[in-house]
């Protein structure tokens, strides 16, 4: 049936506890957000998952979207809100209390919620908005390399946390949906320093693992999570932020094993899963799946999903590699990696790029100056910058030698 049992190691904290994890994946065809049919699909997603709504009754349901940035829906940053809407009056005519919780990139949740459409259908609904400044720490002690994580208190105070990620493309973990989207449980610039801990790629993908293992494993007693994706209308290109591409998917993808459902995205999408680092060493990690093949897809047939020339990221996975290597010099780095460059012509100096920019390799321009200052040879590439810009003013320019080691190395 798809389900599997995450073993619980007799010195685990919550040995007394169980933890469960179906890798049975729900996809359904949906091409608009119109309220209505996104009840009824997502109550029969979760109806083929054998997710019964019975379990919302008098619990704290936590709603957590992916509300990046200030952006509005169609730009396709942000879980819709009208995706959200279903899933809340879904919780509620069950009786449940739906919570909102996010950490956006860099502004407070309550200051996001008007510019993301959520203000009026928090009001009109009565959903709590979660304590998110509050933190507490969530200890694993069992993971990898980060077993401790600093999170809102909000996620301690949830019974139920139901995960609301948007599908994009992603620089860093080539994808973002149900387990980079958990990321989320860390406050704003919080989130940006651990960029400086897990400088690249393969590390930053790690440590989002141990996070979600944090998080499944580690609350005390341990919390039901379930994941309700919304692909209706993804990212492609450049994502996660503005400088990436809408894109129609047509999907809701729904599971309650992270993995699992990432999957499916990348199935539907027409992109390669061993890309995904967080899908393919997530599979070794006591995440409640080992092998792909343990997935039990339910719903629509994946072949009447998929969708043709889905465009990947541009980011180097070799710059990655190589930029990983220790020996590797600054010289070496800007060489054979993609550096941000901002746009003067997009530029409004809003300087949001500098907030963000966890190595501090950004500062204000000189007195002429129509763009700030970037410093490459203390940026480590982790492409915040260029997630957060509002005006898409942050391009990609490929190192140096870049252009010849990827002709001869990858083509
Ligand atoms: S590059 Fe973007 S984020 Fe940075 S100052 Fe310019 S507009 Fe603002
Ligand atoms: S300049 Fe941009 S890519 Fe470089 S470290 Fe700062 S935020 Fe990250």
């Amino acid at each position: 049936m798809g389900m599997t049992k995450v073993k619980k190691n007799k010195n685990d904290r919550n040995q007394s506890q169980e933890v469960y994890s179906t890798t049975t994946v729900a996809l359904l065809k949906c091409k608009s957000y119109q309220l209505q049919n996104l009840k009824k699909q997502i109550a029969a997603g979760l109806n083929l998952t054998g997710i019964d709504p019975k379990i919302f009754k008098q619990q704290r349901v936590l709603l957590k979207p992916n509300l990046l940035m200030a952006a509005s829906a169609e730009k396709a940053i942000t879980t819709h809100p009208e995706f959200f809407r279903a899933v809340a009056q879904i919780v509620k005519s069950h009786g449940g209390r739906p919570i909102v919780a996010e950490n956006p990139a860099i502004t407070r949740l309550d200051q996001i919620l008007p510019k993301v459409g959520y203000d009026r259908i928090i009001e009109e609904e009565g959903i709590e908005i979660g304590r998110m400044q509050e933190t507490r720490i969530l200890h694993y002690k069992k993971a990898r390399k980060f077993k401790r994580f600093e999170i809102s208190q909000a996620f301690f105070h949830a019974d139920i946390i139901i995960n609301l990620p948007k599908f994009k493309t992603h620089g860093i973990t080539y994808v973002t949906g149900a387990v980079k989207n958990l990321f989320g449980v860390i406050p704003g610039l919080l989130k940006s320093q651990w960029h400086t801990k897990a400088p690249n790629a393969e590390e930053f993908s790690e440590m989002i693992l141990d996070l979600n293992e944090a998080l499944l494993k580690g609350f005390q007693p341990p919390k039901r999570f379930l994941h309700i994706m919304d692909a209706i209308v993804g990212m492609e290109g450049e994502g996660p932020g503005p400088t990436g591409r809408p894109r129609e998917i047509g999907a809701i993808i729904i599971g309650e094993n992270p993995i699992a459902v990432d999957y499916a995205a990348v199935k539907v999408v027409g992109l390669e899963a061993n890309k995904v680092r967080t899908i393919t060493s997530g599979l070794t990690r006591g995440l409640g799946i080992s092998n792909l093949d343990e997935i039990r897809m339910v719903g629509e047939p994946m072949e009447n999903m998929k969708i043709d020339h889905f465009q990947p990221t541009r980011h180097s996975i070799f710059g990655n590699l190589v930029s990983r290597w220790p020996f590797t010099s600054n010289t070496v780095r800007n060489w054979i990696t993609e550096k941000p460059v901002p746009q003067p012509e997009n530029c409004t100096l809003c300087l949001k790029c500098m907030e963000i920019c966890p190595a501090k390799a950004i500062t204000r321009p000189g007195k002429k100056g129509k763009r700030p200052a970037f410093d490459y040879d203390k940026c480590i590439r982790c492409y915040c910058c260029m997630e957060i810009c509002p005006q898409a003013a942050i391009g990609l320019k490929k190192g140096r030698l870049q252009w010849m080691i990827e002709k001869t190395s990858l083509s």
